[in-house]
């Protein structure tokens, strides 16, 4: 099994002194003082590292004008210190003892502030003390800023997409390639973990195994149900790899699918092929998911998809863009989600075909290369 080591996560420093360059244009664009940034997959996005989510407020201050400061609790420092490395030379790192007011280190950076822009996992806590101390400062969401950078992903993480999505492949295949029935949906869920770490993940994040009645819900928990012969499965599947996010679905059968089950299935699988043929700089997002739903509905089962076709993906598992009908944005190049349309029939069965694509210049890459056919197991 391939072991890498959190250091080896970490892009290059300019990496990020750009993205903290950028994340300033952003707040300065959008009016605001300051981004404030606590432990998050935004910080992490930002200062290439981790940090735990305490009780003692850890938090990235990114003025509008001027160099960033990272106020954390002293025992943190070692570690931010330790990850930084070169990068903490352009950072005031302001550690704070047990009992000293960090919330008021922020605000003594942020005078006369009259909007500040705070992380949307912010824990209410903190956000309760700072829209006091910074009064009369409005606060806002600094997830609009945030989202602007990591929607648009760099080659290295477009690379770490690939290979996340490769390993979730191959973990996909195995647990294809094995016999199902007779085993409960638990049990294979903990293989599916097991086989997502074997094939290259740190990390596995969730298997959804639903089978039979159950995979026509479409974030069934697994449970005891034992997989049985005519049982329609839905495998959703994903890990994390180098820091960056895959995620996968497949339908497989139990042994011959009857014809309104194959039915069922041929039409999602001409939607989702359909919506990833769609993909193309340029396109609305919601285009994508109509390009799905039209399929689907002209077939008659319109009622019987009732999410969005698909989410972006990067650092965590769901982040923008979403593809929802409504989502007028246009895709630009190093965007990457999911597309998954499913059709589920309550009491009865249900299907989903997911891949990750990555929008390119010449239209959509598919980073998930197994087949999208039936899965045929015993
Ligand atoms: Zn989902
Ligand atoms: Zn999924
Ligand atoms: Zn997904």
């Amino acid at each position: 099994m391939a072991v890498i080591s959190v250091a080896a996560d970490r892009l290059p420093d300019s990496v990020y002194a750009g993205r903290l360059a950028r994340a300033a244009g952003e707040a300065r664009a959008r009016g605001v003082d300051a981004l404030l940034i606590s432990p998050s997959a935004d910080y992490a996005y930002l200062l290439g590292y981790r940090a735990p989510a305490l009780e003692r407020l850890t938090c990235l201050l990114i003025p509008a004008q001027g160099s960033p400061s990272l106020i954390l609790p002293r025992l943190e420092e070692p570690l931010a210190r330790h990850e930084l490395g070169a990068l903490a030379d352009g950072l005031e790192i302001v550690p704070c003892g047990e009992g000293a007011d960090s919330v008021g280190e922020v605000a003594a950076r942020l005078p006369g502030a009259l909007r500040v822009a705070v992380q949307d996992q912010m824990w209410a806590s903190f956000v309760l003390r700072l829209r006091a101390a910074l009064d009369p400062a409005e606060l806002v969401e600094a997830g609009h800023a945030m989202s602007a950078l990591r929607r648009v992903k760099e080659e290295p993480e477009l690379d770490r997409l690939r290979a996340a999505a490769a390993a979730a492949d191959a973990a996909m295949l195995a647990i294809t390639a094995e016999r199902l029935s007779g085993r409960t949906e638990a049990e294979v869920s903990r293989r599916i973990n097991d086989l997502l770490v074997e094939a290259g993940h740190d990390a596995a994040d969730f298997a959804i195994v639903a089978s039979g009645p159950n995979s026509a819900s479409p974030h069934h928990g697994p449970g005891g149900r034992i997989i049985e012969a005519g049982d329609a499965i839905v495998l959703d599947i994903g890990g994390t790899r180098a820091g960056y996010c895959s995620d996968t679905t497949r339908t497989a059968f139990i042994g011959d699918p009857p014809p309104d089950f194959a039915a069922l299935y041929e039409v999602l699988r001409q939607a989702q092929a359909a919506a990833c043929a769609a993909v193309a700089p340029g396109v609305a997002a919601g285009e994508i998911d109509r390009a799905a739903r039209q399929i689907i509905d002209e077939a008659g089962y319109g009622e019987q998809f009732f999410h969005r076709t698909g989410h972006g993906i990067g650092m965590e598992t769901h982040e923008e863009p979403y593809l929802f009908t409504a989502n007028p944005e246009p895709l630009v190049p190093g965007n990457a989600f999911s597309v998954e349309p499913g059709i589920y029939v309550a009491g009865q069965w249900g299907a989903r075909i997911e891949d990750i694509v990555i929008c390119s210049e010449s239209g959509g890459e598919r980073l998930n290369t197994t087949g999208t056919d039936l899965y045929r197991v015993d």
